[in-house]
């Protein structure tokens, strides 16, 4: 019986996982220079965590959470989303008291139970950051900008920047009205989803992507007529501040975003080349979150992203052998004791921080070589009874394939020197 790994999820291999820690690499370091420090919440929270955070009305918690009772039977819920958890931290750990803003990142696993196919997983990763304590749009736009600092450095282009206002709870009142004015003369033309939308929340109508609803619905009007002059301004100044960093982008009246927290900002990034689930990332403004959790009213902003969609476009645009793990020297031996020689050379390189691998089966000379080879080794260093009784190695430079002997005692300064 072989087994396979459940539908929507993925092994990342030691081939894979080069490009991954990368990635991973990229984000830390870009969110340190951006004064984010990181936060670690647990995979599994309270199920009201995401009803309450993310919202009932949403798709994520009617149809994709992984839900269960535990044996102390509590309904448990695998993470769908990062910010939910988050912000439970911040007030269980009455993070307000602390200086102003909170500024958090996190990167890690999430789970929905969705259909699968290219760029859409079960468990997926995300990295996310969340601005907590700022009501200004400098959070905005800084939350927008920093990941594309990311995209950038991965050498993911052409990333496009979707950007949109949803409003406050003043001003969505009104907007929801005029867009169920829309809408109710061809309800009854609407898919399923979207007629419980009509009710519940009818801003989700303006996402929905079934050609039924986008065939029948004539075009909504876009909400900035409806803005109240407190989330006018703010969608102004986040633009001015866009533009003064050089950050194009398309204003969407339709994004909308699948979470029912968001206030204010939305925005989303998409990207070419990756196939059809081209959105990368996304986020927006959340004022209201963190007083739905039980702490004051303190606003926040943030943003998380697909990390599975980051590797797909890494792989379309960027040169791949950066990526490659490779090692420096490769210890090829010929003959017993030779290659316990190699086996505690390769431990004595270790210690002075260079990376070495040797033989460990026995093959022949070519044999290794070729292995030598597959790991991108840098160089290879040849023992054979002859360079035992010299107590020396032929060390082969793999790129240029000139050779040279060099004293076992000196090949741990020579490699570092070499670096
Ligand atoms: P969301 O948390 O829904 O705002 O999604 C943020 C980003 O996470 C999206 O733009 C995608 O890049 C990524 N993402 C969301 N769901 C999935 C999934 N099921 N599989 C892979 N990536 C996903």
């Amino acid at each position: 019986m072989e087994y396979s790994a459940p539908r929507g999820t993925q092994d990342i291999t030691p081939d894979e996982s080069g490009i991954w820690q990368y990635l991973e690499a990229t984000v830390r370091e870009t969110m340190a220079r951006c004064g984010y420090g990181e936060i670690r919440t647990p995979i599994f929270e309270h199920t009201e965590v995401f009803e309450r955070g993310v919202g009932t009305t949403t798709d994520i918690v009617e149809k994709e959470m992984y839900t269960f009772r535990d044996r102390g039977d509590r309904s448990i819920t695998l993470r769908p989303e990062g910010t939910a958890p988050v912000i439970r931290a911040y007030v269980e750990h009455r993070m307000a008291a602390r200086p102003q803003p909170a500024k958090m990142y996190y990167i890690g696993p999430m789970f929905r139970y969705e259909r699968p196919q290219a760029g859409r997983f079960r468990q997926f990763h995300q990295f996310g950051m969340e601005v907590v304590g700022v009501p200004g749009p400098a959070a905005d736009a800084e939350v927008i900008a920093t990941p594309l600092e990311v995209f950038r450095a991965l050498g993911i282009r052409d990333v496009v920047v979707n950007l949109n206002s949803i409003g406050c709870p003043v001003c969505r009142g009104a907007y929801r009205e005029a867009l169920r004015q829309v809408y109710q003369p061809v309800l009854a033309e609407l898919c399923p989803s979207c007629q419980g939308r009509y009710d519940r929340n009818p801003l989700r109508l303006l996402d929905c992507k079934s050609e039924q609803c986008r065939a029948s619905v004539p075009e909504p009007p876009p909400i900035f007529g409806y803005l109240c002059p407190e989330c006018a301004s703010h969608f102004a100044e986040l633009r001015l501040l866009l533009d003064g960093l050089g950050i194009e982008y398309v204003i969407n009246s339709r994004l909308v975003r699948g979470l029912d927290y968001y206030t204010r900002t939305t925005f989303e990034y998409n990207v070419g080349g990756i196939g059809s689930q081209d959105a990368i990332g996304g986020g927006g403004r959340y004022d209201g979150l963190v007083e739905q959790f039980g702490g004051q009213s303190v606003p926040g902003v943030g943003v998380a992203c697909g990390m599975e969609r980051c590797v797909l476009a890494m792989k379309a645009e960027a040169d791949d052998s950066r990526f490659a793990r490779g090692i420096t020297v490769y210890l090829v031996s010929l003959g017993d004791a030779a290659r316990a020689k190699a086996f505690e050379l390769a431990f004595d390189l270790r210690a002075h921080g260079i990376s070495a691998d040797f033989d460990m089966i026995g093959r022949g000379l070519k044999a290794q070589m070729r292995y030598a080879d597959k790991l991108s080794a840098r160089y290879v260093a040849i023992i054979g009874d002859d360079e035992l009784e010299r107590g020396a190695v032929a060390l082969k430079d793999m790129a240029s394939g000139s050779q040279q002997d060099v004293p076992i005692a000196q090949l741990a300064t020579q490699l570092l020197n070499n670096r």
